[in-house]
């Protein structure tokens, strides 16, 4: 159960973040100058197919959450990949001179105006992907587009102080390795064993800043059934935060120092498998773009915490008690997990396992539409009336199906589920997968 008072605190911290950042400052022509700079050398064949294949069919709107909660044409998806489509016109195009000739530059002022469309109001989400007749993939477009403008000083203060503070002081909401550690004894003194800085270890655990904060219950479970299924674990206190807020506000080389972080740890260990958090953009960011310095695939295994677990019930590994009762339950699917990743089936495989009455929403799995909370703008402060009106489409959705508790594989997609339901006064029981499963182990 979360500590209301810590989810308060963790929100206030959010509204203050703001005045933690450090702001560049640059005059309108350093901006654009930067922001083409990074998009001469982002927009190579394949972001050119998408730029060029958009035939205005208006179908990825449809298919949006922010379209659909707002109701406003500007939050098109194809539209958030303007800037990029006429930089590429005018600049690198076959006809970019005949095209220069008619298409107007990209100016301060639309950087500005195009940082609350793909930061705002985009998730990343790849939804309207789903229903795009050219296969335009605007979810990465629209990262391009916040590396260009984060290079241009203009990402959103609070994704620019953590983003800073995670580069500068390698913490994240104040949480470093003696954090960490406080969390850990707290749990070891519940009776868990957590083998921390193990020097050798086949799994390898990550956590995030959200559970040694808020969500003890995932970290604890994670670490039970771990201990449960006997592998030969360990938690690193020198790379241990799944959050990678470079991917998150457009930094590039602070991604993959995050990355990198995790990288030298499981390497270190000679770990096989990596295990991240509930944790939504953590999945990506390790298992589809990190990289070895040479380029080359990570040598080690990077799985879900819930795709893990799934996957271990699939075996028949791990076997668990039924839940009294039998609960209405649903499962919401984060995008990044569900989505980009195809982690759709293990974590239903591993609710089945506890004999819940599994529930699904309409849509659901990589159908599924995005809580609105993901890629960052849950700690946007402005975005809150946009990301709560998102939410809502999704609350209707699980009430739906008549559930009384739905269960999340994501920190970010909790705490947003966690925000909308007291702004609603939703009855709605919101658990984590892993806790749940963790609750069912054989005595
Ligand atoms: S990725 Fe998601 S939020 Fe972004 S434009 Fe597409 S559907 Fe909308
Ligand atoms: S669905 Fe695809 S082709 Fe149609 S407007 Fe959207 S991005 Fe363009």
């Amino acid at each position: 159960m979360t500590d209301m008072n810590v989810f308060h605190g963790f929100l206030a911290a959010i509204r203050q973040l703001p005045q933690a950042a450090r702001v560049e400052t640059m005059d309108d022509a350093e901006r654009v100058k930067r922001a083409k700079g990074v998009m001469r050398k982002k927009i190579d064949r394949s972001l050119a197919l998408d730029l060029e294949a958009c035939v205005n069919c208006g179908y990825c709107s449809e298919a949006c959450h922010v379209v659909r909660a707002t109701g406003e044409a500007r939050f098109a998806p194809s539209r958030k990949l303007d800037l990029l489509r006429r930089f590429h016109a005018r600049e690198s195009s076959a006809f970019a001179p005949l095209k220069r000739l008619f298409t107007s530059d990209i100016t301060a002022a639309e950087l500005r105006e195009w940082q609350e469309l793909v930061y705002d109001g985009c998730t990343e989400c790849g939804r309207c992907s789903l229903v795009c007749p050219m296969g335009v993939n605007t979810a990465r477009g629209v990262n391009v587009m916040r590396e260009v403008l984060s290079e241009a000083g203009l990402a959103p203060a609070e994704l620019m102080a953590v983003a800073q503070e995670q580069a500068g002081a390698g913490t994240v909401f104040g949480v470093g390795p003696n954090e960490l550690k406080e969390a850990l004894q707290a749990l070891q003194a519940q009776g868990i064993d957590i083998p921390v800085d193990a020097p050798r270890a086949d799994v390898m655990m990550v956590t995030t800043v959200i559970d040694v904060l808020l969500y003890h219950d995932a970290l604890a479970a994670t670490a039970r059934i771990l201990n449960h299924l006997g592998v030969r674990w360990t938690i690193r206190s020198a790379g241990f935060e799944a959050a990678n807020f470079g991917l998150l506000a457009g930094d590039e080389a602070l991604q993959h120092a995050a990355s990198r972080r995790l990288i030298d740890e499981a390497l270190a260990i000679g770990a096989k498998t990596v295990i991240l958090p509930e944790c939504g953009h953590a999945y990506p960011a390790l298992r589809w773009e990190a990289r070895l310095d040479d380029g080359g695939p990570l040598p080690f295994e990077v799985l879900a915490a819930s795709e893990y677990v799934g996957r271990e019930v699939q075996a028949g590994r791990l076997k668990l008690r039924p839940v009294e009762g039998r609960p209405r339950v649903t499962y919401h699917d984060a995008c990044k997990l569900a989505r980009h990743g195809g982690v759709v089936q293990e974590p239903r495989d591993a609710l089945r396992a506890i004999g819940v009455d599994l529930r699904e929403t309409i849509p659901t799995a990589e159908q599924n539409w995005c809580c609105g909370g993901g890629a960052g703008t849950f700690l946007i402060n402005r975005a809150a009336p946009l990301r709560h009106k998102a939410w809502a489409i999704k609350r209707e959705q699980i009430d739906a199906t008549g559930a009384d508790t739905v269960v999340i594989s994501c920190g970010s997609c909790r705490l947003n589920f966690m925000a909308g339901a007291e702004e609603d006064a939703w009855p709605v029981e919101i658990r984590s997968l892993v806790e749940m499963v963790a609750a069912q182990l054989p005595a």
